[in-house]
């Protein structure tokens, strides 16, 4: 397969070979036609597998197509466990989504705040956090997640082992019931089947 097969927008997939990728990796062949046929998405995958591209192609693309309900709303949110994570795919988002009339950004902790308040300010669409500091900004009113349209919970199983199930029940209650809900784990406890189960609807489960 190719990543043409995948009816990713042109400009996604500029992007795509200026990264000088030729085919799509196993995940990403799976994730990507399940995400933009609307599925909730249960994944397995580790670190490596090429994951990141599995969910910001389809999401970038859902994205690019439609408008804002709100202009400014955040229109996706990407929880992830740890800044270097974080971090790492909001570079993803930007790279892929280079060619895109979009906007990301990412929070996280043990960083001054008002940098992260005064980019969220502006509007963005696509905001890549942790959890405890997504929870403080929106605690502190800088943060409406009401219109947030896909919701990706990466390395759910990192998340839980350090501790962050209350903070992420917490945000999963802020956000629409109405949205596309993307699971990616390495392994499979039950906490993180209970998870599964209370946030994704009859979702596509893939393993790679
Ligand atoms: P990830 O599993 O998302 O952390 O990605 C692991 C690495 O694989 C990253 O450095 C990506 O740039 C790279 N990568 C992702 N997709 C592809 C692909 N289709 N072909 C070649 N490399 C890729």
């Amino acid at each position: 397969m190719n990543f043409e097969d995948l009816n990713l927008a042109e400009n996604i997939l500029k992007a795509v070979h200026e990264q000088g990728y030729t085919q799509p990796t196993p995940i990403q062949a799976q994730a990507i036609p399940a995400v933009l046929d609307g599925h909730d998405l249960l994944a397995g995958a580790q670190t490596g597998t090429g994951k990141t591209a599995g969910f910001t192609l389809p999401l970038l693309d859902k994205l690019s197509r439609t408008q804002p309900a709100q202009p400014g709303a955040i229109r996706a949110l990407v929880l992830a466990p740890t800044r270097e994570l974080a971090a790492q795919v909001e570079e993803s988002v930007r790279t892929y989504g280079k060619y895109l009339d979009l906007t990301s950004t990412v929070i996280f902790g043990g960083v001054g705040m008002n940098p992260q308040i005064n980019r969220i300010k502006r509007g963005v669409d696509i905001l890549v956090a942790t959890p405890g500091r997504l929870l403080d900004l929106q605690g502190q009113g800088f943060i409406d997640l009401s219109n947030v349209e896909i919701l990706v919970l990466d390395e759910a199983d990192r998340m839980l082992d350090m501790g962050f199930i209350h903070d992420v029940k917490k945000v999963l209650a802020m956000l629409p019931k109405a949205k596309q809900s993307l699971l990616f784990s390495a392994t499979f406890s039950d906490e993180i089947r209970e998870l599964a189960g209370n946030l994704l609807k009859d979702p596509k489960s893939i393993q790679v």
